[in-house]
């Protein structure tokens, strides 16, 4: 779940002499980077600048992960790094949340110097911490924020794509997860400011929309699917009628809406039908995690019942473009090689078009760490090389099927105009996790391309998980 993305935040425009600096380090999944984002608008709106360098920096936030122990490392390595080049750091994000074994907090322990930590989603309490240690300005120029993006404030993706958290929190307890006990039970964001917030993308520019949360499908649940208002209109607080409205608002910008951690419940079949109507893209990510029913037990897995085997193939019965993600765990604690051969002719038989795997790795507080059976590191990371050389095959495989097609791409790089290639993704690819579409420089002379701009382009070649085309 987590990519351990770092970015640094982009300066803000208009700069007075006065204006103090902010330095920001963003590490983590896309749920840290709407956080992050959330508290760099802020910052802007309340005239702060941002600043590039640590040095240059007044004061500087690290949005931390702790998902993983290497996460937890790279995040305490950066702040770090922050106070010895800074020296006045303050720490937000998931490892502030966590603690040691004795109760005390991780970060304070490992860095007693930092000026203030919280948790994820506290963007007021960063603020907070921000107007002690570093003074608003006394005449802000409140017109500094970018208003290309409205009600959704400043995005650190670039401007074509956006993520679109629709909630909090999580109401599962997977034994191998420690995301409720830092980020707390679910919460939906009221369901008219995530219709808001997406229209107001679209119109800056926003050409993908990735919606994102623990658990997309359990939307709602929380408000026992609460009638909300949108455009003078009511809507429910529930998946389907969240997607079906963000592909209606979508549909004049000719925009992708793209749905990420979806559990296969029973209501995903709904969802179905609006991929194969082409309101959102026919792509799933779904955490499947195992296909064992034991192991999904003894993780236990959302939707651990279902048959997904059967739910797969009526899905792509029902919309037979649609693309499968998903995630993995090779190793669990107990898992026989029983087990493990089921994993791998699961993969082989839901076609799982683009799948990723962990070695099982124990994390700090995660109740899985006392189950019986826990398997030695080499042997998880053998299995976790075995599925990825299955699951590898058969993506290859289904790659392989789209070439002579011709696809919609989206352009994220393409220098001189495209006149020599660029890179783009197509509905099958998810940016930074999936594979992409290298494009070779276009059939017609005269064609240019635009990074945000769709091109049509005709597949001609596959190269690992990535495919090779043309523009036409
Ligand atoms: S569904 Fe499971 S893995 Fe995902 S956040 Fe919730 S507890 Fe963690």
């Amino acid at each position: 779940m987590n990519d351990a993305t770092a970015l640094q935040a982009a300066p803000l425009t208009a700069p007075t002499n006065t204006a103090p600096k902010v330095g920001f380090v963003s590490l983590g999944c896309p749920k840290a980077l709407t956080d992050s984002e959330l508290i760099l608008t802020q910052l802007s709106a309340e005239g702060y600048q941002t600043s590039k360098t640590f040095q240059g920096a007044d004061l500087v936030i690290v949005n931390t992960c702790g998902f993983i122990d290497d996460a937890v490392r790279e995040s305490l390595d950066t702040i770090g790094e922050a106070l010895a080049e800074n020296g006045r750091v303050i720490v937000t994000g998931c490892l502030g949340a966590k603690s040691d074994a004795q109760g005390n907090n991780m970060v304070r322990q490992m860095h007693p110097r930092v000026l203030a930590v919280t948790g994820p989603h506290a963007t007021q309490e960063v603020m907070d911490a921000v107007h002690l240690n570093l003074p608003k300005p006394h005449d802000p120029f409140l017109d500094l924020v970018p208003h290309s993006f409205g009600v959704a404030g400043l995005k650190l993706t670039p401007r074509h794509y956006a993520y679109l958290k629709i909630s909090e929190g999580c109401n599962h307890r997977c034994t191998f997860c420690i995301i409720p006990s830092m980020r707390g039970d679910l919460v939906s964001r009221p369901i008219g400011d995530v219709l808001n917030e997406a229209r107001a993308l679209f119109e800056g520019g926003v050409k993908e929309l990735l919606v994102i949360s623990q658990d997309t499908s359990a939307y709602g649940v929380d408000v026992k699917y609460r009638t909300g208002f949108w455009d003078g209109k009511p809507v429910k607080t529930r998946m389907f009628d969240l997607v079906a409205t963000l592909g209606e608002i979508a549909a004049p910008y000719g925009a992708w809406v793209r749905l990420h951690y979806v559990y296969p419940y029973p209501s995903v079949d709904d969802i179905v039908p609006l991929m194969a109507t082409g309101k959102v893209l026919p792509y799933l990510d779904i955490p499947l995690q195992h296909s064992h029913p034991d192991v999904l037990k003894r993780m236990k897995r959302p939707a651990s019942g279902e048959k997904n085997l059967e739910r797969i193939a009526a899905w792509r019965a029902a919309c037979p473009e649609l693309v499968v993600r998903s995630t993995f765990i090779a190793g669990f604690p107990g898992e026989t090689e029983e087990e493990f051969a089921h994993l791998l002719d699961f993969v082989r038989e839901a076609q799982i078009d683009r799948a990723g795997c962990f070695a099982y790795s124990a994390v700090d507080g995660a109740t899985a760490n006392a189950l019986p059976g826990m398997l030695p590191p080499e042997l998880r990371e053998e299995r976790r090389s075995r599925f990825m050389a299955v699951a590898e095959e058969v993506s290859a495989q289904r790659l392989r099927r789209r070439v002579g097609a011709t696809m919609q791409v989206l352009v994220d790089a393409a220098p001189g105009m495209g006149k020599k290639g660029g890179i783009g993704r197509s509905y099958a690819d998810a940016p930074e996790i999936d594979g992409v579409v290298r494009l070779l420089p276009p059939e017609k002379i005269s064609k240019t391309l635009k990074v945000g701009e769709f091109t049509r382009a005709r597949i001609v070649g596959t190269e690992g998980h990535d495919l090779v085309a043309v523009p036409v």
